[in-house]
């Protein structure tokens, strides 16, 4: 057997493994490389990948960076399973859709300009019928219940605790009458993150594939994120704030809804309204909504005290522009939550245009904010930011909370490793920086005297 890194190598964006045995091809995850032109344009099929020759998909869950290049398969002439779990589906329907959208109206603002220089005019990478005839691909996978993948490749699903209906993925491999158990655990969630259930660790694997996103370290407790968010929000309801929230449409913003709803449910606060401003964020709470067989204890309790029995009367979705731009003229206390999550584009540079001079607003800043964004400069602290080629006062107060991860810190990514650990693996590092990685990799070194591979991409391993 052979496993071939095709992303994620050394990065955190890019996610996929190429399964090959003698009688069978599966691909675990194949996503889109993110972060600037540079990894966008590692975005193709790996050299070499014949798609009409493999036999399924698997997806361990459905952001953009492990599902964003499935339609270069299907485009390809892959015409076999993409196997995923109900929420999976969902999710990966709204985010490629979305994707494909986002990439038409790019290439078309580049083209424009390459039309009037007489240049060769550029193609997406696929287009939303390619996007469409992906998503019918998709068959729907139970978590512990084994399935055939394809011929000698049994899998099992298991819950990842990142993100509604994120999985690890065991396979169990037969070939030359021996069968190898790998595992790839996928994005692994932090115990306790809100709404979904923690992660269920795998108890035996020849190999994991394991990532490292924060190999290196341990988050802020939620506990103690969730009394500051408490806390920056009483003070801006004593000054009939608003609350500016930018934020990812797909996890995020649900995290941040669930926590507003603890407060209003537990009568810590008396509901105000909570603008839900974003088409794509509307979408995806629908989504977490039809999937409640999937939250945890807490979220399925609140869901039946707060949610059922008020019907969240404080969220207001503002699917519209026009709905959107209403929200100039909204009374505090409000809060407003809109992407983009990174302040680069989306409604919510409209939102910061007309608040942040004003020094009784707040912005809440709940994700990480890359290099160069609009959202790092707001966490720095600059005292005037452009948007739309204005220049803007900051003015309004400015909260970073860092303790919202989907992702677990060192301790959590060990916990999980550690039920796999006594089988003494062969464990590759894979989804981290080296960052990331490299103080993971010494750590398993130091306790479980393994030896972690850490791939460059393209590199392929031997069974
Ligand atoms: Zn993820």
């Amino acid at each position: 057997m052979k496993i071939s890194v095709h992303g994620a190598a050394g990065e955190v964006t890019g996610s996929a493994y190429l399964v090959e045995t003698e009688q069978a091809r599966v691909m675990v995850d194949f996503g889109m490389f993110q972060g600037g032109a540079r990894q966008e344009a590692k975005n193709a099929l790996p050299a070499g990948l014949r798609p009409r020759r493999l036999d399924a998909v698997l997806l361990t869950h459905a952001h953009l960076d492990h599902v964003g290049r499935l339609p270069l398969l299907v485009k390809a002439g892959f015409s076999g399973p993409i196997h995923a779990t109900d929420a999976t589906r969902d999710l990966a329907g709204l985010i490629l859709r979305d994707s494909a959208k986002v990439q038409a109206y790019e290439i078309e603002r580049h083209n424009r300009k390459r039309r009037r220089a007489g240049k060769p005019l550029l193609e997406p990478l696929y287009h939303a019928g390619e996007v469409e005839q992906t998503l019918e691909r998709f068959r729907l996978v139970e978590f512990d219940q084994a399935f055939a993948a394809a011929e000698g490749v049994t899998a099992r699903y298991r819950i990842a605790g990142h993100m509604l209906g994120s999985a690890s993925i065991q396979l169990q491999v037969q070939e030359d009458g021996r069968t190898m158990t790998v595992v790839f655990s996928g994005d692994v969630g932090p115990p306790g993150l809100a709404i979904v259930r923690d992660a269920e660790p795998f108890h035996t694997a020849d190999l994991v594939f394991l990532e490292s996103t924060y190999g290196d370290r341990d988050n802020k407790p939620v506990a103690e994120t969730l009394a500051e968010f408490r806390t920056i929000i009483e003070q801006a309801v004593a000054r009939k704030a608003r609350i500016l929230v930018p934020a990812f449409a797909v996890g995020r913003t649900q995290q941040i809804l669930y926590h507003m709803d603890e407060l209003f449910c537990a009568g810590t606060l008396k509901p105000f309204p909570v603008y839900l401003d974003s088409p794509m964020a509307i979408e995806a709470t629908e989504i977490y909504r039809r999937h409640p067989d999937l939250f945890d204890q807490d979220a399925q309790a609140l869901r039946r005290a707060c949610d059922i029995a008020r019907g969240q009367p404080h969220v207001v979705p503002t699917p519209t522009a026009q709905d959107s731009m209403q929200l100039n003229d909204a009374p505090g206390p409000c809060l407003i939550m809109a992407g983009s999550g990174m302040c680069t584009a989306g409604r919510i540079l409209h939102h910061l245009k007309h608040g942040l001079w004003q020094p009784d607003t707040a912005v809440m800043i709940v994700g990480y904010q890359g290099e160069g964004t609009l959202g790092r400069r707001l966490v720095d602290g600059h005292k005037t930011v452009k948007i739309f080629g204005e220049t803007v006062a900051v003015k309004a107060r400015i909260h970073t909370l860092n303790g919202f991860s989907a992702h677990a810190g060192q301790s959590g990514l060990i916990e999980w490793f550690s039920h796999l650990a006594p089988g003494k693996p062969r464990v590759v590092l894979t989804h981290g920086e080296a960052r990331g990685r490299e103080p993971l990799a010494d750590l398993i070194r130091q306790r479980y005297g393994l030896d972690p591979v850490l791939p460059a991409q393209g590199d392929q391993l031997t069974l």
